[in-house]
This record gives C-alpha cells, sequence and structure tokens, in this order.
C-alpha cells in the first residue's frame, strides 16, 4: 500500500482532554489522575502515528484523538503503549474494499505495519457502548497482540502472559467453536486471536456479564490487561499483582499440604540409570578388588560419596499439589533448591525426552511468573515413568499449558 500523504501532528493535551469528556465514555468515567495519564499517554500516540485519510475523508483532530483514544483504553494498565510496529493509521469514512482480498471491510490489521478502520463504524461501536461491538477496541487487540512480529518492543508482560491466556481460554473457546452457549459474538470461534479481540470488546462493554458468566477468563483478561474495568466509575489500573498473589513463586514449605502427583526417582534407579553414576561406583568396586586396605577403601567413598553430590544436582522431584506445583532438585530437603510455583503464575509446562552425555531421562521445563519477571527452571528427572495423561488432564484443569512428545 502506498501512504504518501499522511498527517503526523501534535495535538494539544488540552484539546484531547475536551473532546474525550465530550465523547468517550472509558475517559469520562476515570478517575482525574488516571484522566492525566489518558490524556499523555494519547497525546505522544498521536505525535508518533501516521495518519491517513482515505476515498476523501476530511481528517479531524476528533478523528485522531477517538481512534488513538481505543488504543490507548486496550493497554491502559501495560507499561508500553505505542505498538510502534503500526506506524500508519488508515481511515475510510465507511465500510471498503481490501485491495487485498476485495472484500469489504470495516478494519483490519495488517501485519505489514498498518492498521485500517472504517470511521463510520468505529463512531457506531463508541455509541452503544453495552453491545460488545466495538471496532476500535477490537482491531487495536489484534496490533497488541501482533505488535511484537517484527521484533518491536512489546509489553513484557503481555507477552510473557499471552501463552498464560490462551491456556485459560481454551475452554471458552472450545464451547464457542462447538456451538454451546456462550455469552461472546459467534465471530470469536474463526481462531484465538478473533477470540481474543471479541472478548476484549465483551471486557470493556459489559465487564459485569462476563465476570459473572466467565470468572477465570475474567480473571486472566483483568491479569493480561492489568486492568479491572467499570460500567459506572473508574477503571482500576495496576490490579496485576493483587490477583497473581505477588508472593506466588516463593520457596515457602508446603510439607503440611498433601500432593495430588509426585514425580521421584528413586536413589538407586537414578544411579543405574545414569551412566555417570554407575561408573563411580564400577570404580569403586574395580579398586576395591584390586587392592583391599584402609587407603583404597578411603578413595572407593571419597569417589561414591562425590558421585552422591553429583547426581544430587541432577535429581529432581516434581510433586503437584492442589494450587501450586512444587519442584526440588537435591535428595536431602534441607539442602535442596527448592521452588513452588503457583498455578496462577506457572505458564508453560514442557516435557520432553533429554539424551544427554551424562545419561538419559525426562527434561520438564517450566515457564512461570515470578512477580517481576518471566523465568524458566529446567528439571531432569530421571528413571520414572511419567504419567503423561494424568499430568496432562491436571495441568489443564489448572489453566496451565501442557506439551509433550506424543
Ligand atoms: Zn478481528
Amino acid at each position: 500500500m502506498e501512504f504518501s500523504k499522511y498527517i503526523q501532528s501534535p495535538i494539544h493535551p488540552l484539546e484531547i482532554h475536551k473532546e474525550l469528556e465530550h465523547s468517550y465514555l472509558y475517559y469520562q468515567n476515570l478517575n482525574p489522575i488516571l484522566k492525566q495519564r489518558f490524556v499523555e499517554r494519547s497525546a505522544f500516540f498521536i505525535a508518533q502515528k501516521k495518519f491517513v485519510a482515505r476515498q476523501g475523508l476530511d481528517l479531524t483532530n476528533r478523528i485522531r484523538i477517538i481512534i488513538s483514544a481505543c488504543a490507548i483504553q486496550v493497554t491502559f494498565g501495560l507499561d508500553s503503549y505505542t505498538l510502534d510496529n503500526f506506524e500508519y493509521v488508515v481511515i475510510y469514512p465507511d465500510i471498503y474494499e481490501s485491495p487485498l482480498t476485495h472484500q469489504m471491510h470495516r478494519g483490519e490489521t495488517n501485519l505489514n505495519g498498518f492498521i485500517c478502520l472504517s470511521w463510520k463504524h468505529i463512531l457506531v461501536g463508541i455509541e452503544n457502548p453495552s453491545d460488545n461491538y466495538n471496532l476500535g477496541l477490537h482491531e487495536w487487540t489484534h496490533a497488541l497482540r501482533f505488535n511484537s512480529i517484527n521484533y518491536e518492543e512489546t509489553d513484557y508482560f503481555f507477552d510473557g502472559y499471552i501463552n498464560k491466556w490462551v491456556a485459560g481460554a481454551m475452554f471458552e473457546f472450545a464451547n464457542l467453536k462447538n456451538g454451546k452457549q456462550s455469552i461472546f459474538r459467534r465471530y470469536g470461534a474463526s481462531n484465538i486471536h478473533e477470540f481474543l479481540s471479541v472478548c476484549t470488546e465483551h471486557f470493556f462493554e459489559s465487564p459485569d456479564e462476563f465476570k459473572l458468566n466467565a470468572p477465570d477468563l475474567f480473571d486472566q483478561m483483568c491479569i493480561l490487561f492489568n486492568q479491572l474495568p467499570s460500567k459506572v466509575g473508574s477503571a482500576r489500573i495496576g490490579v496485576r499483582n493483587t490477583l497473581l498473589k505477588t508472593n506466588a513463586a516463593t520457596t515457602v514449605s508446603v510439607a503440611e499440604q498433601i500432593p495430588v502427583l509426585v514425580l521421584e526417582a528413586s536413589f538407586l534407579r537414578t544411579i543405574t540409570n545414569m551412566g555417570m553414576g554407575l561408573l563411580y561406583f564400577s570404580f569403586s568396586i574395580v579398586l576395591l578388588i584390586i587392592q583391599f586396605n584402609l587407603i583404597t577403601s578411603l578413595v572407593a567413598l571419597l569417589v561414591v560419596f562425590g558421585g552422591i553430590l553429583l547426581m544430587n544436582y541432577k535429581y529432581f522431584t516434581i510433586k503437584f499439589y492442589d494450587n501450586k506445583l512444587y519442584i526440588q532438585s537435591g535428595f536431602i530437603e534441607s539442602f535442596a533448591n527448592k521452588l513452588s510455583i503457583d498455578y496462577q503464575s506457572l505458564i508453560k509446562m514442557e516435557i520432553f525426552d533429554g539424551n544427554f552425555d551424562t545419561g538419559f531421562g525426562t527434561v520438564f521445563q517450566l515457564n512461570y511468573y515470578d512477580g517481576n519477571y518471566f523465568s524458566k527452571r529446567v528439571a531432569y528427572c530421571s528413571s520414572i515413568d511419567i504419567p503423561y495423561d494424568k499430568i496432562k488432564t491436571l495441568l489443564q484443569q489448572k489453566k496451565v499449558a501442557v506439551l509433550f512428545p506424543s
């Protein structure tokens, strides 16, 4: 597409404030501190974007303010909101024929770095704030989801947590796809990206209905967008950590609970199944057979002890509790490296066969959010039979993504 003629110029914050106060419900409901934040973000956003008018549309400041406000609303709880991959905002007066698909569109988000919108339908979207149809929120949500695709800086948390959201959304998404009763618009069944956009429209336009009918997914939306929308008052920003219970991933003891499932290798099988482990013991025995005396006994003992220490690092226990997953490396609990992760913060568990020079076994890779950062923990479980189906069922109930070889 050719974008030779575009408007890129700042709009005064006072003008932005007046326009939003006049015609943008989400903004009208915000408290004064958040209004200021909204205007500041809008002003910066508008100054960054290149607006292109099509089919003779008179590109007014009002159009630029309202369309930008939709993006600011979606990203209002996030740290990063500029959606840099989308440099151009193309606006048509009404529905238009897409030069790519030759079909009539109200809007589209193009991965080549532009977003197209029908101004008429943007207005329809904001004029009825409770019909769960809002073109601006819909398309900007696609843009947020795809912003990182060309390696543009995107919101750190959103990018890391979206996989968790997908795992959590599967139940409602499947319901919609299978034609079961759902509060969400049918169009959301097209694919998971459309489902995210449809959910976002619903999240902002009917938060109470959403929360009542799909409370888990509603919480996931609040965490993902870091905000709690409201139809009667100000949206609340920064709700994520309360919902995630910031101390979710800590080294607390879980001794008082009974695990639902335990993956634990036996000491003996760990030794026999690991090539290196066997080597230490064989060496000691050979040494003792060749010459049995105090010195060789001591050396053999040291070698065995060293072998145990080395294997200690390789030894993992994974326990699945009702509300968290516990992982311990090392045999002896008081010296072991322990971590327990709340399922709310556990994004993904990947299980794969590890065939390494140190032996063989199964590798568990855990991706989780530790309250500040997304982290990864790799657990090596040797010589146990993995109950794949049990793990899958359990983690899917807990809305954690599971990947393993089939
Ligand atoms: Zn869409």
